[in-house]
């Protein structure tokens, strides 16, 4: 084993076993990638990489701000900060590198064309609190993503500035939540009410907002439990949050019952709006009764996503909850574009504002940028493309693994359970842990978590037929092996990744988020 040093890091990389490599590396490194130190692991505390003027003053002009010690950031020449970086990012996977299946999370190609949108000056070089008259085409882009938006969701009102889909469903809730006091009724409508498939920011959303969450039942063909649904509806629900096409890649085909029977309640509709890549241009949310739902413009507007972000999840509100919306958002007046930013005037019910400003600017000019480029009639291929793909999958795949509902098309994402390796002593863990040393990122597992071992797939519109297919390849090729026992391939996979298994719980319940010198060090403090 190897032994952890103080950041958490293996100081022995290379554990391989014997049955994988007969010989280990002597460096760690393994294939042209080197192992990589943490930067503060370094040896360049003495150096900078550029070379600045002696400062004319003294500092005595600073007082007692002046610094008595030494900064402590290491110091590293141009390459050696180039190469520290770049062979981080090698370490990660990339939607520029291959398919990126992650179900529920729609990883798709990110157009070049957005970039240079985003970086023209007009856009990315402005402030957020230049005088307004100064960013008038900034604010007509914002106006014309809002129509984007709210035409293609039939939806008459939209937030922009929420800045991710947690935070959109953030948003909506708190719309639902003034709307509901508006009229009186807050305090006896204390209940969320939530689907067993339903995504873990739903219920922790509605937690945070101050709501308890009631789980609804979902049927054995993966929709929502209707009479379930139905029993527990009353003058005590503020809303229910229900995800269509719901997490298990299915259209919820009594969306508008739920609707009815939702609004009958006196209670509002929030749709999770994650999966909106599997209808978008196909199907308007406002027309199923939709009172708030959320856009992941980093998954069905292909915004880049993960690493933190930013991502930007701007919410549709129905007639009912848009005089709730939260400030800012840009009104065209005839003669220019202002933006309304205060609780008063016009938005005088507003609940307040989600941000300091006005939201990601650079998601708005991708995001729009990639809707003009494929234009309403592209956006529509874009759904049915994703839908078709997903298909595929199912259908190249479902003699050796076990779908969890095969009856039927899928929509956006392909969903499989463990059944077909029940007896083989391969977990979907293992499973997904060997797809990385195939070279290929993993889908998503164990959600939605009414399904035993999920694995979701959601291929998206943007891999071609190729792309499919080497990927089902690899699949067919895993799932044999696993059928004719080759138990040691998965269990101890990943061998060829730079870090092996890890203690993801470990990692997420007690991250080592500070570096501590080593003691005895003569690194400078
Ligand atoms: C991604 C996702 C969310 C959360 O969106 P973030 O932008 O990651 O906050 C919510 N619900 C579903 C179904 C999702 O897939």
């Amino acid at each position: 084993m190897s032994t952890m040093n103080t950041v958490g890091r293996p100081t022995t990389p290379n554990t391989l076993p014997d049955n994988d490599y007969k010989h280990p590396t002597l460096t760690g490194g393994r294939g042209l990638l080197q192992d990589e130190a943490l930067i503060f692991e370094g040896e360049g505390w003495g150096k900078t990489g550029v070379d600045l003027p002696t400062p004319k003053t003294d500092g005595s002009d600073l007082g007692d701000l002046v610094r008595r010690d030494p900064i402590g950031l290491p110091g590293l020449s141009e390459p050696e900060a180039m190469r520290h970086y770049v062979r981080l990012s090698q370490k990660n996977h990339a939607i520029d590198l291959a398919i990126y299946p992650l179900g529920s999370c729609t990883m798709k190609h990110n157009p070049r064309l957005n970039e240079k949108m985003a970086r023209l000056a007009g856009f990315s070089d402005i402030h957020p609190l230049q005088p307004q008259s100064t960013v008038q085409g900034a604010l007509e882009l914002m106006d014309t993503l809002s129509h984007w938006l709210t035409t293609l969701t039939g939806m008459p009102a939209v937030a922009l500035s929420p800045k991710a889909g947690a935070h959109g469903e953030l948003c909506g809730l708190m719309a639902i939540r003034a709307a509901h006091e508006a009229k009186g009724e807050h305090e006896q409508r204390r209940k969320v009410l939530v689907p067993t498939s339903a995504h873990g920011t739903n219920p922790a959303t509605a937690a945070f907002v101050g709501y308890s969450v009631v789980e609804v039942a979902q049927t054995d063909d993966g929709r929502v439990d209707v009479a379930d649904l139905a029993s527990k509806l009353g003058p005590d629900v503020a809303a229910i949050m229900v995800t269509n096409p719901n997490t298990c890649g299915l259209f919820e085909r009594d969306i508008m019952e739920i609707s009815r029977l939702t609004h009958e309640a006196g209670a509002y509709f929030y749709c999770d709006g994650a999966n909106f890549n599997a209808i978008v241009g196909r199907v308007r949310p406002g027309d199923l009764g939709v009172d708030a739902m959320h856009i992941n413009l980093h998954k069905t507007f292909s915004t880049p996503h993960g690493g933190g972000g930013p991502g930007a999840g701007p919410v549709v509100l129905s007639e009912a909850l848009a005089p709730f919306a939260p400030a800012p958002w840009v009104v065209n007046t005839g003669d220019g574009y202002k933006l309304v930013e205060r609780e008063e005037d016009e938005a005088e019910q507003a609940f307040g504002r989600l941000c300091a400003f006005q939201g990601q600017m650079g998601m708005y000019v991708r995001a729009l940028s990639y809707m003009m480029s494929h234009g309403s009639d592209g956006l529509r291929q874009v759904a049915e493309d994703a839908v078709l793909n997903a298909n595929y999958i199912k259908a190249r795949l479902e003699d050796l693994m076990s779908p969890a509902f095969p009856d039927g098309p899928c929509m956006h994402e392909a969903l499989f359970d463990d059944e077909w390796l029940k007896g083989t002593d391969i977990t979907t863990l293992d499973f997904a842990k060997a797809m990385i040393d195939e070279g290929f990122h993993p889908m998503t597992m164990y959600f939605p978590l009414v399904v035993h071992g999920a694995m979701l797939i959601e291929p998206t519109e943007t891999e071609s037929k190729a792309e499919l297919d080497r990927f089902i390849h690899a699949m067919r090729l895993l799932a044999q092996a696993a059928k004719d026992g080759d138990v040691e391939r998965f269990k101890g996979a990943p061998f060829h990744a730079p870090m092996r298994r890890l203690d993801e719980t470990r990692a997420a319940r007690s991250p080592k988020l500070r570096w501590v010198k080593p003691e005895g060090s003569n690194h400078a403090a």
